[in-house]
């Protein structure tokens, strides 16, 4: 990257809320410069890689629109087809809910939106990390950028947003990942208890392997995750044959604002994940369409940012607001021991706990 450079858009994060914001702002015909801190798009892999379905995204999210066009994604990025979730409570219970969707590659699946992004027109620099803003110009690890709309999709732990005064998710849990060898059933399963206190464990199929994980609320924890991890591993006899990577999940719903005169932030930089479960990319995937349009249109057509916010009040606040309470409640009362989570999965039964992981309501 030169020394200096202008643009008119200025994405940070390559990730799918970054790179579908610098697509959705390019194809808008301005000029779009998007900035990756890690030397790859996509690398290490640090996320479960399961992407719900049409459906059920519209079930959950159903203000937003044009979903089906939105996730058309190659075939070859659909690794796996699944065909439920069984839930598993500490006394071994297990509950199957309907569910559907597909596991991915999230290296090849971020790569592809990227590539989309730079297809549009967008520039991407990797190996180039946002500091911080100083008088109107993006500092960054390759030199400065003058933008005019700066869009955070930096994660959870935003520098953006930091710099834009924006707030942030306070108690984001850690999680960590591995690919373990196998074949297995196409259910995604998740077990629940001390094994993963305050979280789940889980076992999402792909082809002849799965990705295995675990998170756990720090305050819920006596180990590390590493140790938990290890626990986990050795109880469902998986045998892993990658690194095990990790990252923060932010676990109290969307921040209040998510938009300033000049930015706005996206993906899990604004809190754009379901507190029950910690899914994200379908979120980051909406959010980044509806921030990249945004900006386009304020620089071509005078449209305000505040739309933004709008249309994330309009699409997440409510899901998102039911999954933080949902998490809340299960905080309060499910996860105090491995006793009271089994009563409470016992209590709440098939149709609530299907209802818990799509952002509805557990009770009237
Ligand atoms: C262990 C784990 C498992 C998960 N499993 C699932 C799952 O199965 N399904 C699901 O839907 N969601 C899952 N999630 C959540 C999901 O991964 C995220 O919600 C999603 O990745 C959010 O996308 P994003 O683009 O907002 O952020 P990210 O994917 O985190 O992308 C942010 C990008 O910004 C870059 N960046 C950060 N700081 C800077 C900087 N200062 N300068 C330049 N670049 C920077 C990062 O390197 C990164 O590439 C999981 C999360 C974790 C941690």
């Amino acid at each position: 990257m030169p020394e200096r450079i202008r643009t008119d858009v200025l994405v940070v994060g390559s990730g799918p809320a970054g790179s579908t914001a610098a697509r959705f702002a390019a194809e808008s015909g301005v000029r779009v410069t998007f900035v990756e801190g890690r030397a790859e798009v996509g690398t290490p892999v640090r996320c479960g890689e399961l992407v719900p379905s049409d459906d059920e995204i519209r079930g959950m999210f159903p203000a937003a629109t044009d979903i089906a066009s939105l996730f058309d994604m190659p075939g070859n990025l659909r690794v796996r087809e699944i065909e439920g979730i069984g839930l598993t409570d500490p006394k071994g219970r297990r509950t199957l809910l309907d569910f559907t969707g597909y596991s991915t590659d999230r290296d090849r699946f971020d790569n592809y939106l990227a590539s989309e992004a730079v297809k549009a027109g967008a520039e991407l620099f990797k190996g180039c990390q946002f500091k911080g803003v100083k008088g109107g110009l993006a500092e960054t690890t390759a030199g400065e950028i003058e933008y005019k709309v700066i869009i955070g999709a930096d994660g959870p732990g935003s520098r953006v947003a930091k710099a834009l005064g924006l707030p942030k998710n306070m108690h984001p849990y850690p999680a960590v990942t591995a690919q373990a060898e196998g074949d297995f059933d196409p259910y995604v399963e998740m077990f629940f208890g001390g094994i993963a206190p305050g979280a789940y464990g889980w076992i999402i199929p792909k082809a002849g392997r799965a990705n295995v994980g675990v998170g756990f609320s720090p305050k819920f924890a006596d180990g590390t995750l590493g140790e938990y991890f290890e626990t986990f591993k050795g109880r469902h006899n998986l045998n892993t044959i990658s690194e095990m990577h990790g990252k923060y999940v932010p676990s109290e719903g969307m921040v209040s604002r998510v938009v300033t005169d000049d930015g706005m932030i996206v993906g899990d930089a604004a809190g754009h994940v379901i507190s029950v479960n910690g899914g994200g990319i379908p979120l980051a995937v909406i959010g980044g369409r509806a921030c990249g349009q945004v900006a386009g249109d304020h620089l071509r057509k005078g449209r305000p940012l505040s739309d933004y916010q709008r249309e994330c009040e309009k699409i997440f606040r409510r899901p998102l607001d039911t999954a933080a309470k949902n998490k809340r409640l299960a905080d309060a009362f499910a996860f105090r021991s491995e006793f009271s989570t089994a009563a409470c999965m016992k209590l709440l039964g098939k149709r609530r706990m299907g209802n818990l992981i799509r952002c509805k309501r557990i009770f009237p």
